[in-house]
């Protein structure tokens, strides 16, 4: 019997930066999700389908099974919690970092010293939440879903907690980095019982990427 292998991606960078990597495994997709309606996206092998779905969505489809593998930014998985998910590799793609910033200007270190209550804006609020518990700073964390960079600039928070790569974008908005949380990267998150029931089919794509993602 041939096992069907499902795997979750989201569009742009991680769809992207995967591409080669499924190639080191000979498997190409046959269509360009960009150009594309379609959310199950055939590949060259029949045993092998991309499904297109949201970036902070892809833990949750592999945990349910509904994917058998996938790939996400670590960004993601700490928020998400990486439950029921099997983490074994650093694909080492769609590199950047998780940051505090705030406007340029707004003394950060002296807000903090004096022990101030800090209002944040992130779509990350359980790493942000764990990042200021431990440095014992003390925030009203708001929740938002994009464009965190408007926050300060309209009073609506003291700072951000994003992701950070060149940093065009806060010097566009005139905001500074002002702490480093960690640093970010994709990577591949396998289902506990696939990765059991599937391992025959799974496994030398996995080496595959393995070895692709070492070669970078
Ligand atoms: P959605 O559009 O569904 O809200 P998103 O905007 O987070 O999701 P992307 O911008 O495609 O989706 O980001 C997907 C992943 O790529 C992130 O989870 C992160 O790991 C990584 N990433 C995001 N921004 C950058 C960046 N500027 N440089 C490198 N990697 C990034
Ligand atoms: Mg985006």
């Amino acid at each position: 019997m041939t096992q069907q292998l499902t795997l979750a991606l989201s569009k742009g960078r991680i769809f992207e930066e995967t591409l080669p990597l499924l190639k080191a495994a000979g498997i190409t997709v046959s269509e360009d999700p960009e150009s594309s309606r379609k959310l199950i996206l055939p590949t060259n092998d029949p045993d092998v389908r991309v499904i297109i779905v949201r970036a902070s969505d892809v833990p949750t489809y592999v945990q349910y099974g509904a994917a058998d593998f996938g790939v996400a930014g670590k960004d993601v998985l700490l928020e998400h919690g990486g439950e029921g998910l099997y983490q074994p590799i650093d694909l080492n793609i769609a590199k950047c970092r998780l940051s505090v910033a705030v406007q340029e200007g707004f003394d950060y270190a002296n807000a903090v010293r004096q022990g101030a209550r800090l209002r944040v804006v992130t779509k990350y609020v359980n790493t942000a939440r764990e990042h200021f518990a431990a440095k014992g700073v003390h925030v009203d964390l708001i929740k938002l879903y994009g464009s965190m960079e408007l926050g300060p600039l309209v009073g609506l928070s003291d700072a951000i907690v994003d992701l950070v790569s060149t940093g065009g974008t806060l010097r566009a908005n005139k905001l500074v980095e002002v702490e480093h949380i960690i640093d970010i990267s994709s990577r591949l998150v396998v289902n506990q019982a696939a990765l059991k029931l599937k391992r025959e089919r799974l496994q030398p794509i996995l080496d595959a990427f393995e070895k692709a993602s070492k070669a970078k």
